[in-house]
């Protein structure tokens, strides 16, 4: 089916109020799950209402909690987000952080023991958003592991994202780095066993460590596992990111010492710099826009896929779906009605608020 953007805010934000969120908090969280849609990443988007709503019911995600300030040392900040939404607390974090850069230049911020703070994107766009650079490193955690290590056979590391954002100039948008260090993140696998679709080539194995296409492997015991993205190099990028999300911030990484409730814990470390306090905003743009022009001027090798850089997906995907609607399929369709019941938000309802 399809739906536009507005009527899946309604509805996500209806679930979670009745998931105990106080108003604005439900709201923020549905906006970031269908800014994810927009965005063209299904697997971080209203899809994950299901897991949400699972967690909630575990205790494993605590409406309403706001980022706990755990250390506030000049340019070096610390909080602790209490298993609230990631969106809030990587939000309260973000705040604090970009007012902070303003004073001193540099930031290295944390954030340990968030629930689930989705698209990554959204915490560079922040930053960029106020003219500064932002660079972005986090791991997952609280539940198995997800992704096998190059020569490995089975999995020992979740999807650990990166993020790097710059600010725009006055012909170019905001570039935004935003990429799982797997081959792809686990909700297009989600997606992929959803819509009964095989996985891509060269992303998963199964539990005797070969090559397969069929994502019901990570929902299977034994299970299979995704593979890093780009080889040696994914992999390296996983393990360094695994440690400074978590060794820096007092936060869990998925070493088996640490405790696995079920849920998703996400922890951040990111810096933020101020440009105008290194070469200096004329020199940034002048450089962006004389480099961007030059990359995006190589002929496609396909006329039809015209060289784009990061960002430029989701800015065509958002455009996209903004026009046409988001296009949810049935099993998702389904598990999210019956996380309204679960929450006591009746599926007629819930069909009444996306009409
Ligand atoms: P992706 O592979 O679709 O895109 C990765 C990056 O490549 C993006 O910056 C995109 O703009 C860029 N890109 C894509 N095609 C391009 C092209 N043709 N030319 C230039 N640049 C291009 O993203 P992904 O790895 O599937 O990640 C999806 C989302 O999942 C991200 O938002 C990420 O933050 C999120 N994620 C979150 C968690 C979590 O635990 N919170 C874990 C993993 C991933």
């Amino acid at each position: 089916m399809r739906v536009m953007a507005a009527g899946l805010r309604r509805l996500t934000g209806a679930i979670l109020t009745s998931g105990g969120s106080a108003e604005a908090e439900a709201d923020l969280v549905a906006d970031h799950l269908v800014q994810a849609n927009l965005a063209g990443h299904d697997s971080h988007g209203v899809g994950m209402v299901p897991a949400y709503v699972r967690h909630l019911r575990a205790g494993l995600v605590v409406p309403n909690t706001r980022a706990k300030l755990v250390k506030d040392d000049g340019p070096l900040l610390m909080f602790d987000g209490g298993r609230g939404y990631g969106r809030c607390v990587a939000g309260d974090a973000m705040a604090a952080a970009i007012a902070r850069c303003r004073e001193t230049g540099v930031v290295a911020v944390t954030l340990a023991n968030a629930h689930h703070i989705g698209r990554v994107g959204v915490y560079g766009e922040l930053a960029s958003g106020a003219g500064l650079v932002s660079l972005h490193f986090v791991n997952v955690t609280d539940h198995r592991a997800l992704v096998a290590p190059f020569r490995g056979s089975d999995a020992r590391f979740s999807t650990n994202p990166v993020c790097i954002a710059l600010p725009g100039t006055d012909r170019h948008p905001p570039l935004l780095l935003d990429m799982a260090t797997s081959a792809i993140a686990m909700g297009k696998v989600r997606v992929a066993r959803n819509e009964g679709k095989p996985a891509p080539a060269g992303v998963l194995i199964d539990p005797a460590g070969q090559p397969t296409r069929d994502p019901g492997v990570m929902y299977r015991e034994p299970q299979g596992a995704l593979l890093p993205f780009g080889g040696h190099k994914g992999y390296a990028l996983a393990v360094v990111t695994e440690l400074l999300a978590a060794a820096l911030s007092g936060g869990p990484t998925i070493q088996p010492g640490n405790a696995r409730l079920g849920g998703i814990i996400n922890n951040m470390f990111a810096v933020l710099l101020d440009p105008a306090r290194l070469a200096g905003v004329d020199w940034l743009r002048r450089e962006l826009d004389g480099f961007l022009d030059y990359v995006k001027a190589s002929p496609p090798a396909d006329p039809a896929a015209p060289v784009l850089v990061p960002g430029d997906p989701e800015r065509i995907a958002r455009d996209e779906r903004l026009r046409a609607g988001i296009v949810v399929d049935a099993t998702t369709w389904e598990e999210i009605l019956q996380a309204g019941d679960a929450v006591g938000f009746p599926r007629a309802q819930a069909e009444a608020l996306i009409a």
